[in-house]
């Protein structure tokens, strides 16, 4: 592989953020930052350059019950508000952020290292998330029923759960916090989020930009890390249900924190993505739907079509039109320009994971056609990956990698790529690439997934459900039936005979 790819570097002296635009320090709690009852902090690095651009307070399990506290006073009067007053509410937070959008785009680009043009989509999707939850608060219809037993009529009711613990991974992390915050509050919940420890500023920013328009106590956010700030909120005893988006250990420990109190789980954990592809797919589109669906947000994406599984007839020539694709990545740092579309690893121990993986590949035997490793730093930047000929109990093909790396595997008849694409634990999403009506609908019914995308990969609807099954965990973002997971039924039956 005779691919290199240069690290673009922004111009010597170029910040994305100026102090000013940072959050302020501490802990959002009843609607102003305070101080955690602690001193210890926590630094937030740039992984462009490995430079520590914030501390963060390294939040207490005191700091998390005071959050619980204002979150648990404020719920009655938040989830009594009509569906339309908290539906005005939700559209003024949206507007908020959308005059903020660039703060927002340079601080998420900051800490994450992401090229703008994905932070530019996060924080879209972030305003479009508060809009259709303000639409979706409204149209919560309750059912009756008449004579289900003779003589009572049956009215089932929608209610608020009351206080919800949010958990966030760092690779969307305002988008993340959207995705949870906007159906809580149109549910009539109250919550206390813990951003990632790596990347908090834009969800700690985004409590200092809404903080006029919420009620006291609504939004709480508590930083710290996860065994300390995220254990506390599995475990507490005044939350109805505990959200995570993260790793599949993440989820374990959540679900186990969570089980004393038996308060409501929801986890949208891992996922390691099928891009099944049949002898009569259309394999241009196939290759620069891959260059998209895999290597958006430098494949730290748990959506990510990252593990190729094509018809031994086709597989040449699919490899050799992603090769292409792939060659032309800009790699660089979001400072560099706006045509950058492959940004860092977001963190030391996560390149670090990424190159055991892609070590360990080719210790074992498999190549790659186009990059295969790190680049030079500063910054934690691996080149964007093809290994082929990837047998399919390597490790590469079973393990979500989450880096800029996507392997292809070959297989014969569609049974057996339906079992190979079944074969991994996870069970988030998938694609099916085929020209043939009878086999797309097939395929797509027998593949164990939460989504699957017919010629086309990691497309999202804000009104489409989102979430896993089997090892990817359970419950679902985004449309309706995150309001449905976000509130509990309640069945009032009225005896009116005589
Ligand atoms: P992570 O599990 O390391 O961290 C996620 C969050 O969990 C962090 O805030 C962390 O502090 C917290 N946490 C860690 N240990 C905890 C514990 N014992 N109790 C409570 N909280 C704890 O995940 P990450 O590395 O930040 O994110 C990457 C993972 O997230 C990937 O596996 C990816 O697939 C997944 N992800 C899934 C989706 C989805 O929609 N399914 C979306 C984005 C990311």
């Amino acid at each position: 592989h005779t691919q290199t790819f240069e690290i673009r570097r922004a111009t010597a002296g170029t910040t994305l953020i100026s102090d000013t635009d940072l959050p302020p320090h501490g802990q959002f709690i009843d609607g102003a930052f305070r101080p955690s009852t602690s001193d210890a902090t926590l630094p937030v690095i740039d992984p462009c350059d490995e430079q520590e651009i914030a501390q963060i307070a390294n939040g207490t399990t005191d700091d998390v019950d005071a959050a619980v506290a204002a979150a648990t006073a404020a719920q009655s009067a938040w989830g009594k508000l009509t569906p339309k007053e908290r539906s005005l509410i939700l559209l003024q937070i949206a507007d908020r952020v959308e005059a903020n959008t660039e703060l927002l785009v340079r601080l998420e680009s900051a800490n994450t290292g992401k090229p703008f043009e994905v932070s530019r989509d996060d924080i879209a999707s972030t305003v479009d998330t508060f809009r259709f939850f303000a639409g979706a608060a409204r149209a919560i219809t309750s059912q009756a029923a008449a004579d289900y037993t003779e003589g009572h009529l049956s009215v089932i009711l929608r209610e608020p759960l009351g206080v919800i613990g949010v958990v966030t991974p760092w690779n969307y992390p305002l988008l993340m916090a959207a995705w949870k915050t906007a159906p809580i509050l149109a549910a009539g919940n109250t919550l206390v989020i813990k951003p990632s420890e790596q990347t908090p500023l834009t969800t700690i920013k985004f409590a200092e930009l809404v903080a006029d328009l919420l009620p006291s106590g609504v939004l709480n956010v508590v930083t710290g890390i996860g065994a300390v700030v995220g254990a506390r909120l599995s475990e507490h005893p005044g939350l109805a249900m505990i959200a995570l988006t993260g790793s599949v250990n993440s989820g374990r420990a959540v679900a186990a924190g969570a089980s004393d109190t038996l308060k409501r789980v929801h986890l949208e954990l891992g996922g390691k993505a099928p891009v099944v592809v049949f002898d009569d797919a259309d394999l241009d589109a196939v290759a620069t739907g891959i260059r998209a669906a895999g290597f958006w947000n430098s494949g730290q994406e748990c959506g990510a079509g990252c593990r190729i599984l094509v018809h031994e007839s086709v597989a040449d020539q699919l490899t050799e039109k992603l090769v292409d694709q792939v060659s032309s990545f800009v790699v660089g740092e979001p400072g560099a320009g706006d045509d950058v579309e492959i940004g860092p690893m977001v963190s030391r121990a996560h390149f670090d994971r990424v190159v055991g993986f892609l070590s360990r590949a080719e210790a074992a035997g498999i190549s790659a056609a186009v990059g295969g490793s790190a680049l030079d730093g500063p910054g934690f930047f691996i080149a964007p990956t093809v290994l082929v000929g990837v047998p399919e109990d390597a490790e590469v093909a079973r393990n979500e990698i989450f880096g800029p790396v996507v392997t292809v595997e070959t297989f014969s008849t569609e049974d057996e790529a339906i079992a190979r694409a079944n074969s991994v634990p996870y069970g988030l999403s998938a694609s099916v690439w085929t020209e043939n009506a009878r086999r797309s609908h097939d395929v797509a019914a027998r593949i164990d997934a939460g989504t699957v995308w017919v010629n086309s990969h990691l497309v999202l609807a804000t009104e489409a459900p989102w979430g896993g099954f089997k090892g990817s965990g359970y419950g679902r973002d985004l449309s309706i039936y995150a309001l449905d997971d976000y509130s509990r039924t309640k069945h009032v039956m009225h005896n009116h005979g005589r």
